[in-house]
């Protein structure tokens, strides 16, 4: 049986334990895998996604990313700058592509918990 260390005592318990069974808390995450998913397909270039799974480092970052291209986008706009309009949207695009990327590992449970350790439903 594969076995994972409790989020709240770190205690080794079997992976599916909803609860543990040493401390009694709560393992399995109110956070559900497909609902994240589907936000990063459509709010990825947010990183809403990562804020909903508590992943709130990822989420600013992802944030500050699409923040950065979008003012590229809206200087390359302004200065008629074909290069700053061209990277603004390269930068943009790559952020939606680790959204997807990040959703697809949801539904495949390659990312299987929170960002508080515990497994998502
Ligand atoms: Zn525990």
């Amino acid at each position: 049986m594969k076995t994972v260390n409790c989020p709240h005592c770190g205690q080794e318990i079997p992976d599916n334990a909803i609860v543990c069974p040493n401390c009694k808390e709560r393992c399995l995450s109110n956070k559900n895998r497909i609902v994240a998913a589907c936000l990063g397909f459509i709010l990825g270039v947010l990183g809403i996604h990562n804020f909903y799974l508590s992943y709130t480092t990822r989420g600013w970052i992802e944030l500050g990313c699409s923040a950065l291209g979008a003012l590229l986008l809206l200087k390359g706009y302004l200065d008629k700058s074909t290069a700053l309009l061209v990277i603004g949207i390269v930068v943009i695009a790559l952020v939606y592509v680790a959204a997807v990327v990040q959703g697809i590992l949801f539904l495949t449970r390659t990312i299987g918990r929170d960002g508080k350790g515990k497994r998502l439903a």
